[in-house]
């Protein structure tokens, strides 16, 4: 193991005393009655654009024709009461107009639509203002993110759309900023770095505004980081408190209390604090404002495999939890941890609905979760004691969840220490980040659900190297594309009585994610690229278009002078596009332009749509030998299939290395070693490899693309 670097992110007592201190107006504050936490001027009226004050936030559900939030209100139920498209005209949707976002990149936003206006991301955290009627762009903001950061992200150089609040638009940037724009100009306002840039982290998740401070995490699991996530002062920019979810350095005092009970679950000879530990917070948070609780998920443990990160066994408290966190202190109020020891990436980061259902004939305020490990779980969200647990899709690492204590009962008889270990669900997810939604009508969640499996091969030879893949699991066993072996549905699901109402099943995994709407109506994009609307009820396809790309992201609904609008973000990418293989290229039969596009009822705007050329292929003069391609082979499963696909078989997203230029093959050694586009988000690899190593690599892809050539 190497020398941990500083941490400058951590808070020292004295900064926690500082923090201690900085408290003490906002009680004074409280007795005099004005609004809670930082931010002088929350109690006071705002105008112009974005003009998001608390009052409208906490009332966002009474306001459909915004969508003021990620998860469209602080319950993120993705639920619109805008009901003029509906289950009868539903099939007269058309295109009303699209936004080139200039990437071929994955697009994961949720646009934030207000008073007109509608804030979005494109790939490297590029924000755009447009008009909510026409796509008229009205500013946009690029943070100018250095590109050679496309080497320490895990699953694309995605981002999941912008918070508005009091005349601000706030973004995470992908190399850890956290940005604060004028809603109206798009000049910049405050910029803070919120993680330790000598450590692998991204951001790609969307900032949330509660009680006047923006709360964003990070991720960086794969590489190896430490959790958090940070609550800023949304006027100033100000750090008002940090939640770690996972314990440091022994060696260091702990940060804030929780971490102590936290540590007593790490086995402290897996020296966990190098790596990380992991637990990352990249993508779910939702708010109660009733009860006053932040709920944030956290992700994987890291490195994955448990036996290096903590070999004696444990817990290892906070991966895989939901925290339910005071949002004035970030103090833990109470924690639920979904797969306690967490050696597949089961994160808990998937989204987090809050919902009041009738439970046996009483109403219960319910906290709804799908996470990756394949379980529906309905918890009280006072408490955060389950009342029910029940898987939504086939799962064989465990036979279910015991009820009694709410634990996962683990089996024990997979082939972990011996061989491989074929998993289902995967690190890919039973469900991922992509949205589900919650229909108060129908009582039905819907989720884009999906069967995965994945090899786990103990790394033997596993040693810990900063800046790099850190999961302690074997890639080289994934010669086969997990596309294969991967399927996907739209899945209605009774959280109540914890069963499966109807599906509609697709050619493969990762499709986009859900909104439902007053209009019986559950609209959803595809991995094969297409934008669908189903009967909320009974899951009937009602309406269906093509896209040119496929979705990943979820949609909204907006209203402007009556007339209802539909926007979704459209562009093929993110972790499984990447690694996927042959059946995630077929979902990128075009050019995979990245676009907004926008429909409404009898719109006629014309979708351009640009075939992918299927260029003849010749293969290359190759004299390599057996063992300098097996050799290649496996150096390319350790260190280019996440990006470039099993096999060498991309996902239509990255270059797919089969197919490239000739020259391309006989620049490998510029473009691998010395960073010769590095610029355009490949990273460079002299670090960990040297010239013989692109010998083999370049040998192997050459096999690959005579194998190919011969298939045609
Ligand atoms: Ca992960």
């Amino acid at each position: 193991m190497s020398r941990r670097p500083p941490f400058p992110g951590r808070m020292r007592p004295a900064a926690i005393r500082a923090a201690i201190l900085a408290l003490v107006p906002v009680a004074t504050l409280l007795a005099m009655g004005c609004p809670r936490g930082p931010g002088a001027d929350r109690a006071a009226p705002v105008r112009g654009a974005a003009a998001v004050d608390d009052a409208r936030l906490r009332s966002a559900e009474s306001e459909p024709e915004s969508w003021l939030t990620y998860g469209g209100t602080y319950g993120e139920q993705r639920y619109s009461r805008l009901a003029r498209i509906d289950e009868h005209n539903v099939g007269t949707l058309g295109l009303a107009w699209h936004f080139d976002m200039a990437t071929r990149r994955g697009l994961e936003a949720t646009p934030i639509v207000v008073d007109g206006v509608l804030y979005t991301t494109s790939s490297w955290s590029v924000v755009v203002a447009l008009d909510a009627r026409t796509g008229r762009e009205l500013w946009r903001h690029d943070p100018g993110v250095d590109r050679a950061m496309g080497g320490r992200v895990c699953c694309d150089v995605v981002n999941r759309g912008v918070a508005v609040y009091r005349g601000r638009v706030y973004v995470g940037v992908l190399d850890g900023r956290l940005e604060a724009l004028d809603a109206k100009t798009g000049q910049l306002v405050w910029s803070v770095v919120t993680t330790d840039p000598s450590r692998p982290y991204s951001i790609t998740m969307a900032p949330r505004v509660v009680e006047g401070r923006v709360l964003i995490g990070n991720g960086g699991a794969e590489y190896g980081v430490r959790g958090y996530v940070s609550a800023y002062d949304a006027a100033t920019g100000r750090l008002d408190w940090r939640f770690y979810t996972v314990p440091g350095d022994p060696a260091e005092p702990f940060e804030h209390p929780e971490l102590e009970a936290a540590a007593r679950t790490w086995d402290p000879s897996g020296e966990y604090w190098q790596v990380g530990g992991g637990g990352t917070v990249w993508n779910a948070i939702a708010y109660d404002p009733e009860l006053r609780l932040v709920y944030v998920g956290t992700g994987n443990g890291s490195p994955w495999d448990r036996r290096l990160r903590s070999p004696k066994g444990g817990d290892n408290l906070y991966v895989c939890s939901i925290l339910a966190l005071d949002p004035e202190t970030g103090r833990l109020v109470w924690h639920y941890q979904t797969t306690p020891a967490d050696t597949w990436d089961f994160t808990s980061t998937q989204d987090i609905v809050l919902a009041d259902l009738e439970i046996e004939g009483r109403l219960r305020k319910t906290l709804l979760h799908a996470p990756k490990n394949g379980f529906f779980y309905v918890l009280d969200r006072e408490t955060g004691v389950p009342i029910s647990a029940k898987n939504f899709v086939p799962v064989n690492w465990a036979d279910g969840i015991d009820e009694t204590t709410w634990r996962p009962r683990e089996r024990t008889d997979h082939p972990y220490e011996t061989g491989v270990a074929l998993i289902h669900p995967t690190n890919y997810g039973a469900h991922n980040w992509q949205s589900m939604s919650f229909h108060p009508g129908t009582g039905l969640v819907y989720i884009p659900a999906q069967e995965t499996v994945f090899p786990y091969l103990r790394d033997r030879a596993y040693e810990y190297r900063p800046g790099a893949w850190n999961i302690g699991f074997d890639p080289k066993v994934m010669t086969e594309s997990p596309a294969e072996l991967a399927s996907g549905h739209l899945l209605a699901w009774d959280p109540v009585a914890q069963k499966e109402v109807w599906r509609v099943q697709y050619d493969g995994a990762w499709n986009g994610g859900t909104l439902a709407t007053a209009g019986n109506l559950v609209f959803q994009g595809t991995a094969h690229g297409t934008f669908a609307a189903h009967r909320a009820s009974d899951g009937e396809k009602l309406f269906e278009t093509r896209t040119g790309t496929g979705i990943i992201a979820a949609p909204v609904t907006y209203r402007i002078d009556g007339e209802q609008y539909v926007a979704v973000m459209a562009g093929w990418g993110g972790a499984f596009a990447l690694s996927g293989g042959d059946a995630a290229l077929e979902a990128g039969t075009t050019d995979n332009t990245g676009r907004l596009l926008v429909y409404k009822l009898g719109g006629r705007a014309k979708l351009p749509i640009v075939e992918r050329e299927e260029r003849a292929l010749v293969a290359l003069p190759a004299a390599d030998t057996p063992e300098t391609i097996a050799r290649g082979n496996a150096t390319y499963h350790e260190w280019c299939l996440v990006c470039h696909g099993a096999g060498a078989v991309a996902g239509g997203v990255l270059p797919d290395l089969r197919r490239s230029a000739p020259e391309i093959y006989a620049m490998l050694p510029e473009i691998v070693l010395r960073g010769a586009f590095e610029q355009r988000g490949m990273p460079r690899f002299d670090r960990w490899l040297d010239a013989d190593d692109v010998e083999a690599i370049r040998a192997y892809l050459l096999s690959r693309r005579a194998q190919l050539a011969a298939e045609r």
